[in-house]
């Protein structure tokens, strides 16, 4: 059970993670290697990297790569929302975000997992900003100038939007590394379909690949493609079939639909 705010190590896998590779690369490089081998970026005078900011439409697998990178090097996790943190109430705000760090720093190594990050954190000073969120940004830059790679605390954040993002906490030694996570392509898409059929049992001969390579899928994330295969499994299980078949897959296809639409996809 992932209880928000606390710390937990996930149970999520890079098995459970199709396509990404560069992003596993990237993060495997800012993460599991500074906590696993210290030595060997100190022997060539590296700092580790403070904190990573995942980027892009919705539903791609931002969250999950979080969840198993933090399980690939055996680090607690804690996980908070964006909009939860926003209290109305003066300094609550603040003050929890005092309190995720300290709780990150005795589960150390941590990775704390701020979800949303542009609820949190708008561009101080904008229209959409306001006195509380100007001050819990105040108060993750100074979270994060205290947090050196001694304290074995790793940042990621996510957020549809990293235009919107106040750009101070972007700078050096803060999330200062920013990865675009894009919807999958079509061997991407068979990559994730991969992953989402380990646990289904699918019919011998059912060319799944090319349609999920074809552009009958095209626009779907990764969350889209989770949703087709219950779909498909769905499917089966009405049509009293011990498997995934042809014909609940043709099914599945004429009940999902691309979530990210096509205007939005411009955003990113
Ligand atoms: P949001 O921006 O909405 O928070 P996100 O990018 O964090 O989205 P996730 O929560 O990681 O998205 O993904 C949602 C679900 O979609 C996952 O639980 C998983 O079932 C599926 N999924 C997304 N991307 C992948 C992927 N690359 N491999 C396997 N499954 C994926």
């Amino acid at each position: 059970i992932q209880r928000e705010g606390f710390a937990t190590v996930p149970g999520v896998t890079w098995a459970d993670v199709g396509a990404l590779n560069e992003i596993k690369d990237e993060l495997h490089f800012a993460i599991t290697l500074p906590i696993q081998q210290p030595e060997r970026f100190k022997a060539l005078g590296l700092n580790a990297a403070t904190g990573v900011l995942l980027y892009g439409p919705p539903g791609c697998g931002k969250t999950l790569v979080a969840k198993a990178i933090a399980n690939d090097c055996g680090a607690n996790f804690i996980s908070i929302k964006g909009p939860e943190l926003l209290n109305k109430y003066v300094g609550e705000s603040e003050r929890s975000v005092r309190q995720l760090f300290t709780r990150a720093r005795a589960a150390s190594p941590c990775v704390l997992f701020f979800d949303e990050l542009d609820a949190l954190a708008p561009r101080r000073g904008g229209d959409s900003g306001n006195a509380a969120s100007e001050r819990v940004v105040n108060q993750l830059l100074t979270e994060m100038d205290g947090t050196d790679e001694r304290s074995q605390v790793y940042l990621i954040a996510t957020t549809n939007r990293p235009d919107i993002i106040d750009p101070a906490l972007l700078r050096p030694g803060r999330l200062d590394k920013l990865l675009y996570v894009p919807l999958p392509k079509g061997p991407e898409r068979v990559s994730i379909m991969e992953t989402c059929l380990q646990k289904v049992p699918v019919q011998p001969g059912l060319d799944w690949r090319s349609t999920l390579a074809s552009d009958a899928c095209a626009g779907f994330s990764g969350a889209d493609i989770a949703a087709l295969v219950r779909e498909c499994a769905v499917a089966a299980l009405k049509s009293d079939s011990l498997a995934v078949g042809e014909s609940h897959l043709k099914t599945a296809l004429e009940n999902t639909h691309p979530s990210v639409s096509r205007s939005d996809e411009q955003l990113y």
